[in-house]
């Protein structure tokens, strides 16, 4: 199931795709959903479950928004791709390293991501994000699909000039946008071996796959919550494969994850 966060007319509302290209596998564009309709769901699905209102939205008329409220925490992880920790002259963490990126980086597709004026190095990192459903601590290994509620595209913007010169990644990885989430959650995934692709103006810069992680899901969700309580919306960003590299004002960025979508946002200036 496909569950998009949406706005008409300036209300979010939330909705299953419905129709052609709702469960379709072209992870390179929204063709296909001209037809296609979001069948509105009551409340937040994550808060109050799947109930529709019986209203219907043509995909046409709604604008994205990020998938999931960020009313907490979005929790992400680093150098969980070996490629990707060697590209920067980094060792693969023995046990996963992971930090904050405040709620207010969220943002959705097609919405901006806005260059900072304290930066002048500002990197794309296409991510698979993990969407948690219910509040939940020390969850093991083999049950962290029952705290899951899906799954969406990410990408976890980073000033790499600003994340070397403050050796934390607070300011690095937290302005406003720039933690573009998106296109919406997918519920029936299986993630462990998918196609993770970041195109810049269309030109391909990363292609991974999510089965090239140090730690999956299952250990990342693990090891995260017997930390910290991971409640509902709680989102979890879980590294990016190798090939980062600059985003510029007028740059249109694309992170694509196989049988989940694609989620695209243009750069501009402060
Ligand atoms: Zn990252």
């Amino acid at each position: 199931m496909r569950i998009a966060r949406f706005s008409t007319q300036g209300v979010p509302r939330f909705g299953v795709l419905e129709g052609e290209g709702a469960s379709g596998d072209d992870p390179d564009s929204l063709e296909g959903l001209e037809g296609s309709v979001l069948a509105v769901v009551d409340g937040d699905p994550l808060v109050h479950g799947i109930s529709f209102t019986g209203d219907r939205v043509p995909f046409v008329d709604a604008r994205l928004l990020a998938p999931v409220i960020p009313r907490s925490k979005v929790v992400a992880v680093g150098r969980n791709y070996a490629e990707h920790a060697a590209e920067l002259g980094n060792e693969v963490p023995p046990e996963p390293l992971f930090f904050i990126k405040p709620n207010t980086s969220v943002v959705g597709p097609a919405d901006p991501v806005v260059y900072p004026a304290q930066s002048s190095e500002v990197h794309f990192e296409g991510e698979l994000a993990v969407v948690i459903g219910r509040l939940c601590r020390d969850v093991p290994p083999e049950r962290v699909e029952e705290v899951v509620f899906g799954y969406t595209c990410a990408n976890d913007v980073t000033a790499r000039d600003l994340q070397r010169r403050d050796g934390h990644w607070t300011r690095a990885k937290g302005f406003d946008t720039f933690c573009p989430l998106g296109p919406w959650m997918e519920t029936e995934i299986d993630v462990s071996d998918l196609g993770v692709t970041t195109t810049v103006n269309g030109e391909k810069r990363q292609d991974g796959r999510t089965a090239q992680m140090v730690n999956g899901v299952p250990a990342l969700v693990a090891h995260i919550s017997s930390v910290m309580t991971l409640l509902p919306g709680d989102v979890i960003l879980t590294g990016t494969p190798a090939g980062v590299g600059a985003m510029d004002v007028g740059d249109e960025v694309s992170v694509s994850i196989e049988h989940l979508g694609t989620l695209t946002n243009r750069v501009v200036s402060k």
